[in-house]
């Protein structure tokens, strides 16, 4: 058994038997993890946060081998996301991203750079009036830390350079020149705003993604194309997605 401490991202809360809560954190140093906190709902004092999913704590929890739910010793909070909270469109937009590290992250392999990038993207919710732009800037992030990259500076058939006319093939996970099209109704017409729009985004920091503008037309385009990818690829829906526009 080891005793841990790391900064932690709350996912999930369950109640637990009688006074006890299950929590998925997403940690800084560990990846995901999950945690029992004893007596939090008979002694709410107990811990120095009220582990409201989605704020950030520090936690210190004893590992143990023999299961993947650990014991939660201390739960300290340090940020809270108020502006995220008090807007219907921004919580559907954090538990899109909570929903869906919950469901495409291994239980306790480390992963910081995703760990950091949902504490920019959660930490630029709070203020940002573009929230679909902010979406469509984590999906792409997502799936590029996760290795699930779509492949669109040439074609994925041929390698070579798509111009003009293009779609996208669910299939093979990138771009896909006119003569290399396949016929299988998985893939959709993707317009050239729309890859430079991708590419700008795999390639920056996010910090510099936020001066990015973004036309109603490829945010839509983009949204069609990222959505079905991240369900063809992980195999998975994300519940929330549907909320989103
Ligand atoms: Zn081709």
């Amino acid at each position: 058994m080891a005793i841990i401490s790391t900064e932690a991202i709350v996912l999930k809360v369950q109640d637990h038997r009688e006074t006890s809560r299950l929590v998925t954190f997403f940690t800084k140093n560990c990846g995901k993890v999950k945690g029992v906190l004893k007596g939090i709902r008979k002694d709410p004092r107990k811990f120095g946060s009220s582990v409201d999913k989605l704020s950030v704590n520090d936690i210190v929890f004893y590992q143990y081998r023999n299961t993947d739910i650990h014991l939660v010793s201390q739960c300290d909070m340090k940020e809270f996301f108020l502006l995220i909270r008090q807007d219907a469109r921004r919580i559907t937009a954090a538990e899109y991203g909570a929903e869906m590290l919950d469901r495409i992250m291994p239980v306790e392999e480390r992963a910081s750079a995703i760990y950091d990038l949902f504490l920019d993207y959660l930490r630029t919710l709070g203020a940002e009036k573009d929230l679909g732009r902010l979406v469509r800037m984590f999906q792409v992030k997502i799936l590029s830390l996760s290795g699930f990259r779509p492949h669109i500076e040439a074609c994925v058939g041929c390698g070579c350079e798509v111009r003009g006319r293009a779609r996208f093939s669910l299939v093979r996970g990138g771009l896909v020149c006119s003569r290399c099209e396949l016929r299988d109704g998985a893939s959709m017409p993707v317009s050239p705003g729309t890859i430079a729009t991708l590419l700008h985004i795999e390639k920056n920091p996010w910090k510099d993604c936020q001066k990015l503008k973004m036309a109603a037309s490829i945010k839509q385009e983009m949204g069609r194309i990222l959505n079905n990818f991240l369900v063809f690829h992980l195999g998975k829906h994300i519940k929330s997605a549907k909320y989103l526009s």
